[in-house]
């Protein structure tokens, strides 16, 4: 890493209220983070984004936004992790929580374990599998103080999938971009029938470091877990996606 990144990513964390992880340290292994996703998505198709300054912006900084709503030393579930977001960043900016990222897609599982082993992290650890079919894992369910998902499905989808994994007195955090209201309104009954409080909006612009790039819309949606969600759920993936949970 040179002095030029440490700065790019000083003045980026600052623009989007994160700067309490721009130390050195953190961005030594960000850094070592994204050369790895740069290469290895020249090969395997991990991210849409291809340059170091959208994956700073859109993967990273997004990523970390939502490292202020995670308690100490929690321990937490990234489900349909992808190529490492959220659950990389956070592993490497919060060195006290412990992180499981689960994702259906075997390829993508390793290639965030085996990043994860590069770097030298060992807070976090890989599972690959359905959500719908993990979550009635008695080890897996109702264990994890947070379950957060980014870009995975519909928020009554989402929700389905991710409940059943938070204890009671946990919380849930959707990560969204872009017109929610819809499906917000849609999930309203779903969460309640899932044991958790309505869900809690936090809206922000994610700002580029580079001038000439347009802030971008962003949402998370936290709710807390109240109640054991019913054994009935998760059901199979075709019934939540045809019958969203009411
Ligand atoms: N969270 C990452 C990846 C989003 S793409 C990011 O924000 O960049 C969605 C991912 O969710 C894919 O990798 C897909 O394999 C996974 N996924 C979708 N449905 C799933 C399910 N039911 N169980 C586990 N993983 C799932």
């Amino acid at each position: 890493m040179n002095s030029q990144f440490l700065f790019k990513i000083e003045h980026l964390f600052h623009l989007n209220d994160i700067e309490e992880y721009a130390t050195p340290e953190i961005a030594e292994t960000l850094h070592a983070m994204l050369v790895r996703l740069l290469e290895v998505n020249s090969y395997m198709n991990l991210t849409a984004i291809r340059e170091e300054d959208g994956i700073l912006v859109k993967h990273i900084a997004d990523s970390l936004k939502i490292a202020p709503f995670i308690p100490q030393n929690a321990k937490i579930l990234d489900v349909g992790c992808g190529g490492g977001f959220p659950s990389l960043p956070l592993a490497i900016a919060r060195p006290d929580i412990s992180v499981t990222s689960l994702d259906s897609t075997e390829k993508k599982v390793n290639y965030v374990g085996e990043t994860a082993r590069l770097l030298g992290l060992s807070n976090l650890t890989t599972l690959c599998g359905r959500a719908e079919e993990l979550g009635h894992d008695p080890a897996l369910r109702e264990s994890f103080d947070v379950v957060t998902a980014r870009a995975v499905a519909s928020l009554p989808v989402l929700s389905e999938l991710c409940l059943p994994f938070v204890r009671c007195g946990g919380l849930f955090v959707a990560m969204k971009s872009g017109e929610i209201n819809e499906e917000l309104a849609a999930s309203a009954n779903g969460v309640k029938t899932l044991g958790a409080s309505p869900f809690q909006i936090q809206s922000f612009s994610l700002v580029s470091h580079e001038n000439g790039i347009a802030p971008e819309g962003r949402t998370v949606l936290l709710a807390k877990k109240q109640s054991p969600s019913p054994s009935a759920y998760p059901r199979a993936y075709a019934k939540i996606k045809k019958t969203p949970i009411k």
